[in-house]
């Protein structure tokens, strides 16, 4: 018999492979139809490559709770867990409401242990308009070559060079010369891609699937990586600021990456503005839920590293072992208090959501 805390720490998985499958089980186990948008590309373990879509609830839900996982592959065991375990309690849902869980909207990252798609693409970055000029991150192009030097370690030269911008920019410039998103370097770092990806398109025509009947639009996006160990800080993430009062009802207090109080920063093209594309009718209200793992040099290092491994390579195998193993603990703890506080924290915004968009739209004149 398990108990409650040993049922929690169940929902995590060591691999892609056993995330997807805990997750389909859930859905079976509920009757559940998935949806399985296959990526036919190789996989870590053989494994099929899918982004999974079910739907909890009924198929013409006015009001709807949109969870996503794994927008930033590595990232993606944490909102894996929430999603199963959301759907393996298989609380009734209010009447007109559905959850939708779309899992693992990059399986390739997921899977390979990579943050970016098999583009190299921050999916996170690649939602912009490709028909336009892109976005110039003249920061980045500085700093390129010292984030991603020659040989790994990187060597006291480029560390210092690194500092000296740092210095001269901030923590918080340099925070953004890294992570803001580049159009330039394709095989560099937050690197936005130079057309939509695989998932991107996917992910919109999975929302034009679903979507139509929405009048109401929740949006929870999961990632980790960012702020203090194991607090799920909740972003706001609608575009329109008009909705800021009523998210705050529904989740408390809520940071913003535009007014500074959030540990992130704005960013060009994020997952969101396909919510506003794709579903122009709805009313939108969603924020990203950035669990905290370890102190940011840490977590920057790891992502440095596997970049370099994944744009050098090297001859040693063992250093590329331990590059993807630092990897994945950086953005995936393997710990049973973290992931206690992730369910938790989890499991509370989703009801949260659901409940909130019980309450009355304000009717618009
Ligand atoms: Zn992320």
């Amino acid at each position: 018999m398990h108990d409650s805390s040993s049922r929690a720490l169940d929902l995590f998985s060591p691999t892609y492979a056993m995330a997807r499958g805990k997750f389909l089980s859930a859905a079976s186990a509920r009757g559940l139809a998935v949806d399985s948008n296959v990526l036919g590309l190789p996989s870590a373990e053989g494994e099929t490559l899918a982004i999974d879509v079910v739907l909890d609830g009924p198929a013409d839900a006015s009001k709807m709770l949109i969870v996503l996982s794994g927008v930033h592959g590595v990232e993606g065991f944490c909102g894996s867990a929430i999603q199963t375990g959301l759907l393996g309690e298989g609380a009734p849902m209010p009447a007109g409401t559905a959850v939708l869980h779309v899992h693992a909207i990059n399986p390739y990252g997921f899977s390979h242990l990579r943050r970016v798609t098999q583009e190299n693409v921050d999916l996170n970055r690649n939602f912009v308009d490709f028909s336009k000029p892109l976005p110039v991150n003249a920061g980045y192009a500085e700093i390129h070559d010292w984030l991603l030097p020659a040989t790994w370690p990187p060597g006291a030269d480029t560390e210092a060079e690194l500092a000296v911008y740092g210095r001269r920019h901030g923590a918080r410039g340099l925070q953004r010369a890294i992570g803001l998103g580049q159009y330039d370097h394709e095989d560099g770092m937050f690197f936005g891609g130079s057309a939509p990806a695989w998932s991107n398109l996917a992910f919109r025509s999975i929302l034009k699937r679903y979507t139509p009947h929405v009048r109401q639009l929740a949006s929870i996006d999961i990632h980790t990586g960012l702020g203090p160990h194991g607090v799920g800080e909740r972003i706001f993430a609608s575009f329109d600021h008009g909705v800021l009062p009523r998210a705050r009802q529904w989740w408390g207090e809520l940071t913003d990456v535009h007014t500074g109080s959030s540990t992130s920063i704005p960013m060009t093209g994020p997952i969101q503005t396909a919510l506003f594309e794709e579903c122009p009718q709805a009313e939108q209200i969603g924020i990203c839920l950035e669990y905290g793992t370890y102190p940011s040099d840490r977590v920057t290092s790891a992502l440095r590293a596997e970049h370099w491994l994944h744009r050098r390579g090297t001859a040693d195998p063992l250093l590329a072992q331990q590059i993807k193993r630092n990897l994945k603990e950086a953005f995936y703890p393997d710990a049973d208090d973290w992931k206690h506080s992730v369910w938790r924290q989890g499991r509370e915004a989703c009801l949260q959501a659901i409940e909130g968009l019980q309450a009355d739209c304000p009717v618009e004149a």
